[in-house]
């Protein structure tokens, strides 16, 4: 296995032939067709991928850095300020979506616990009023297709 062949654009992702990037510039490792899209595209690019930096897989913006997508909502460029607009809205819908599970994994966890008094005290009372011969039916809360969410 030898050095892979050609050099990585960031601006496209790609890694292109060592002819596919403008001789000068060794440290802006930007392949011709992407530089030739000018400096506004750049500034995107390069905003764009701060932000995926600062972005888990899961579309969450670590705390610490979210201060800084949000003064990119201000950038002079309108491609800036949507690709943060977008980046803060999918954060948002993330962390409502966790929030929501995390309720719904205590409501399930109250309904466990409610189920197992029920159980109790339906043998409590079958055994005070004698009738502890039978054996006691599986309480019947809420099947889990009934619970209303
Ligand atoms: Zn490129």
């Amino acid at each position: 296995m030898g050095k892979r062949r050609g050099r990585f654009c960031w601006m496209c992702g790609r890694r292109r032939a060592n002819e596919r990037f403008s001789g000068r510039g060794r440290h802006d490792n930007v392949c011709k067709d992407c530089a030739r899209q000018g400096k506004q595209a750049r500034v995107v690019a390069q905003a764009v991928r701060d932000m995926e930096q600062v972005t888990n897989t899961d579309g969450i913006i670590r705390r610490k850095h979210r201060a800084f997508v949000e003064r990119l909502l201000e950038h002079p460029d309108e491609g800036v300020r949507e690709a943060a607009r977008q980046h803060l809205e999918i954060d948002r819908q993330v962390r409502a979506y966790y929030r929501e599970l995390g309720r719904l994994e205590r409501a399930r966890e109250e309904v466990d616990i409610l189920q197992s008094r029920l159980r109790f005290a339906h043998e409590t009372l079958r055994k005070r009023h004698g009738l502890d011969q039978t054996p006691v039916p599986p309480p019947r809360v809420w099947d889990d297709d009934d619970i209303p969410f």
